[in-house]
């Protein structure tokens, strides 16, 4: 029953709210009193009295009138009032602990989801300087390619410089030098490197039926270098607190570290929100360069229909049909534009690679 306590030098006057009491307020002497620490959360201070109707008890909470209760109080109650107070001001500061706790476990349960969902990444990404990058994927560049039989030059060499220029002249601001590597090997992969450190077999080559194709391979895996996302996947693998670090300035010894994850980089594999942001905007990129983006679809098409040699890439490039469908139908909703061919002869080019030409499914 809520009331009206006034404290004055004899004691307490209860006024009780409701009619249900008699209305006359209820005077009670100091010496009538016991004082402790109780109420639901026992952190109320419960005054008890034995009147006419009974015993009461009177639970206080609010705190000017246990300012003045206490200033007033005499001698006889000041040790149980203490005691009382003290005990309610534990109650309450572990109830403080408890909640900092929550906050910590929410605060830290937001971060989790935050970093789950690569904002806290790509943040990190954003302050690492392109050189370090670039260094990061030479030596994991050069170290493959002193395992690998090089091909230095030929029609092979030369076509794909043609498809990178035509494709690198179409990228506004390109912070990155691409630089591209012929290996020997019936593999059918192709694969770029932070940096833009790229590697193409000659597998791939061979497996494709035209020029467009291995363009359309190019264009996605440089769009993996110009949304850096190799680094993402670095950054993210190195953990939450080098994350953090990161964001927080502290760069060093993180190209140590990155290095030390040296042949990682060769077999990194990109989230599926990566592949299509790789997907979209390489297929943006061959249209501006004036290649014919169909020959990227036909090509992920042709490799998820026939599995023969050494499927490297499409381990890493899963095709569905899903995938494929979504590619057809952005490239539906570009601006059409007349291709313009290149300049070599892709079957001089494949002839060039090797004795057995790939049957052509
Ligand atoms: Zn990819």
């Amino acid at each position: 029953m809520p009331c009206l306590i006034q404290v004055e030098e004899h004691g307490l006057t209860v006024t009780f709210a409701s009619d249900t009491a008699d209305g006359q307020p209820e005077s009670v002497p100091f010496s009538s009193l016991t004082v402790s620490a109780g109420g639901l959360d026992h952190d109320h201070l419960v005054v008890k009295w034995n009147s006419v109707q009974g015993e009461r008890t009177l639970y206080l909470k609010n705190p000017d009138v246990i300012r003045a209760f206490r200033e007033t109080v005499p001698h006889h109650l000041s040790l149980p009032f203490a005691q009382a107070a003290e005990q309610v001001r534990q109650v309450r500061h572990r109830r403080r602990l408890v909640w900092s706790l929550v906050g910590g476990a929410i605060l830290a349960t937001v971060l989790g989801l935050w970093f789950g969902s690569d904002l806290l990444v790509e943040l990190a990404v954003t302050r690492i300087p392109i050189e370090w990058e670039q260094k990061l994927g030479e030596s994991a560049y050069r170290d493959f390619l002193s395992h690998q039989e090089v091909m230095k030059e030929g029609p092979a060499v030369t076509a794909l410089g043609e498809m990178m220029h035509r494709l690198t002249e179409q990228i506004p601001n390109n912070p990155y030098e691409f630089d591209v590597t012929v290996v020997k090997s019936d593999v059918i992969n192709a694969f770029a490197l932070p940096g833009g450190y790229v590697v193409v077999f000659t597998g791939l080559m061979k497996k494709a039926e035209s020029s467009e194709e291995v363009a359309g391979v190019l264009s996605h895996e440089l769009n993996h270098v110009l949304q850096r996302h190799g680094l993402e996947r670095i950054v993210k693998s190195l953990g939450l607190l080098t994350v953090a670090a990161i964001v927080l300035g502290n760069q060093q010894g993180l190209v140590g570290m990155m290095k030390q994850l040296g042949v990682e980089l060769l077999t990194l594999k990109f989230g599926r929100e990566q592949e299509t942001e790789a997907d979209l905007t390489g297929l943006q990129l061959l249209q501006r360069a004036k290649i014919d983006p169909s020959g990227m679809i036909r090509f992920f098409e042709r490799l998820s229909e026939k599995d023969q040699g050494r499927m490297e890439w499409l381990s890493t490039h899963p095709m569905s049909t899903a995938r494929a469908e979504r590619l057809k139908a952005e490239l539906a909703a570009l601006p059409k534009k007349s291709p313009e061919p290149f300049t070599f002869d892709w079957k001089h080019v494949q002839a060039s690679l090797g004795s057995q030409p790939v049957a052509v499914p």
